[in-house]
């Protein structure tokens, strides 16, 4: 498969992790939402306008919460540190709804501009944030705009330093803007040079090159929904769990349509209006919870493991993330 081909053992890996039955019985994927504002996604904060329209976040949150609670089903929401120390009171609703609290980090600053030190402040005071909030520990985390990629693997360590022991933020494959060639398309554990280990949830990603996603946000909205579902069938076909995101302001009518430049404004507003829609089909036709649920199921000593080789010390260089599966 040309996939396959250009990623060395990206896809086999896959088909080994689902031969050693990682998860028993029916499939369960993973519901995940990104708690954060129509405002911080990268395309409005680098080119929207200043200053924005504002927040929406007490609005949009109860949509995706009624949603959830229509079709009885529990996910990770993935909530900003920003968000958790403002609206504290946002945060223990969704905990109070059963769902599992984890951190998209503080700010939504992507990790290739906080730096080691500013990530390392970032996830610090997230955590501690969000725990204040919940009440409950808080062991997942997902980077912002899937910015965990070739030239930032640096970060893991410090994903690790800061106390998560499950990660949500490798996407396998290559899109122009998101993707790190390599990595397992199910669940897998991201092994440290030190010896420690996350266990990592990746994005779903298609079977052949160049691995489009397809499981959220601007894919979820874009891509046909038989695709979706032919590519969910697909991981459950091999019994593998896929990850669902989505971010509440996808669902929320008031969400301002801002003027951007392409390919910005297209990824930021097209579907929207059917994104309640789709995502709640996936919800009525399949199985999901949240990951730190998913993680009991997991025979992780069975799964793939993947090592990044990294090094804090050249942040930004490409040196230094050779990749390979075993
Ligand atoms: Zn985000």
């Amino acid at each position: 498969m040309a996939g396959d081909d250009a990623f060395p053992g990206t896809g086999p890996t896959l088909e080994r992790a689902a031969r050693r039955a990682a998860v028993p019985g029916p499939v369960t994927h993973g519901l995940t939402i990104d708690l954060e504002d129509w405002s911080d996604t990268q395309a409005v904060r680098l080119y929207g306008p200043h200053p924005s329209p504002p927040p929406r976040i007490q609005e949009s949150t109860p949509l995706v919460l009624e949603l959830l609670a229509r079709h009885g089903v529990r996910g990770t929401f993935f909530i900003l540190g920003r968000i958790a120390a403002s609206r504290p009171a946002l945060v223990r609703r969704i905990a109070a709804a059963g769902h599992r609290i984890g951190s998209h980090g503080f700010s939504h600053r992507p990790i290739g501009e906080l730096g080691p030190a500013g990530l390392r402040r970032e996830l610090t005071a997230s955590r501690a944030a969000l725990e204040d909030a919940a009440g409950m520990t808080v062991e997942a985390h997902r980077c912002p705009s899937w910015s965990l990629r070739p030239g930032t693997l640096w970060a893991l360590p410090i994903i690790a330093d800061c106390g998560f022991r499950v990660d949500a933020s490798l996407s396998p494959g290559g899109t122009p803007f998101i993707g790190t060639p390599g990595v397992p398309r199910a669940p897998h554990r991201v092994r440290l040079a030190d010896g420690r280990a996350l266990r990592e949830f990746p994005l779903g990603v298609g079977a052949v090159w160049p691995r489009m996603p397809f499981s959220g946000g601007f894919f979820l909205r874009t891509l046909p929904p038989a695709w979706t579902e032919a590519c969910l069938l697909g991981f459950e076909h091999r019994g593998v769990p896929a990850v669902l995101y989505a971010h509440p302001w996808e669902f929320d009518p008031g969400t301002p349509r801002v003027r951007l430049p392409q390919p910005w404004g297209f990824m930021q507003h097209h579907g929207l209006e059917r994104m309640t829609e789709r995502f709640g089909a996936l919800l009525a036709r399949h199985r999901f919870a949240p990951l730190e649920e998913l993680c009991a199921g997991i025979d992780w000593d069975r799964t793939a493991v993947w090592r990044a080789e990294t090094d804090s010390r050249r942040p930004r260089s490409r040196e230094g993330t050779a990749v390979r599966t075993g």
